[in-house]
């Protein structure tokens, strides 16, 4: 991780999913260059396990993104706390591998959608009138490579990644006159513990022969689109959706 950019000092910067994997190490990447981060996560211990080591500029917020009166009044007193919220990053989220359509039952598929579509669009909704207010905001969906691709025996999780691409397009011409920008990162496939849980060790080192580049993504690979998109780099970029993805997949005109 780069100590010397700065990008984002002065700003704060809400990650959902905070506790493990990605989210964790999205965290990591944007108090690196400079921001207060507020990591939400449901696991308790996780997340004050990232804000620890992290260090003062980081508040670790214990949260279910799917209670939303809940989750909305957790985002309300960290914002109290560390001030508004500059850039949200929807990234908590469940796997849906290995499940053919037959076994996808309503449960299942109820949280997924729980999760992976209805969290990000309350988290998002949390955050937003202070945007507006202050006329500044990067919204960030975590989307997926899936999410272009398709997934077999994974729909359920495909459809709620489109679902997000799709969130992006939307609110990013809603919210462009507030000057709130608003973007998706669709990995590509990464090992964390979601993708061991659901296909494994073995089936995660086959795919790299499958993809161009011929290796999988790093969790740098992904948070260094989200640090960017969180940047003022990026303040004329809205309603796109970036993939790292080694090549895995290409779409475009
Ligand atoms: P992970 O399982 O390592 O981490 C997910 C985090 O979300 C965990 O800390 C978990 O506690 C948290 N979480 C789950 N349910 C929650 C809830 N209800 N409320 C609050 N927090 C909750 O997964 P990861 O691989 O780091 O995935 C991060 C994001 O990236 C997810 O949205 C995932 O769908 C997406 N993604 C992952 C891959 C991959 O290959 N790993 C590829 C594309 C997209």
């Amino acid at each position: 991780m780069d100590n010397s950019n700065k990008s984002l000092q002065g700003k704060v910067a809400l990650v959902t999913g905070a506790g493990h994997g990605m989210g964790r190490n999205h965290v990591m990447m944007l108090a690196s260059r400079g921001a207060t981060v507020i990591a939400l996560d449901l696991d308790r211990e996780a997340v004050a396990k990232t804000a620890k080591a992290i260090g003062g500029e980081c508040l670790a917020v214990a949260a279910d993104v799917t209670d939303i009166p809940a989750l909305q009044a957790a985002i309300a007193e960290a914002a109290m706390k560390v001030g508004p919220i500059d850039i949200l990053v929807n990234n908590a989220g469940i796997g849906g591998q290995g499940l053919a359509i037959e076994d996808i039952d309503e449960t299942t598929f109820d949280a997924m959608v729980a999760v992976n579509m209805k969290g990000s669009f309350f988290a998002t909704q949390a955050v937003i009138p202070a945007m507006k207010e202050r006329r500044y905001g990067k919204v960030i969906n975590i989307s997926s490579n899936f999410a272009m691709g398709g997934a077999a025996f994974a729909s359920h999780y495909a459809a709620c990644k489109s679902a997000l691409s799709g969130f992006v397009k939307s609110w990013a011409r809603e919210l462009a006159p507030w000057n709130i920008a608003v973007n998706a990162v669709a990995p590509g496939i990464i090992e964390t513990e979601m993708t061991l849980n659901s296909i494994g060790k073995e089936r995660i080192d086959g795919m790299a022969t499958e993809i161009p580049m011929g290796r999988i993504g790093t969790l740098d690979d992904i948070s260094w689109a989200v640090a960017w998109l969180a940047s003022k780099e990026t303040d004329f970029l809205t309603g796109q959706v970036l993939s790292p993805n080694g090549g895995a997949t290409i779409v475009g005109i």
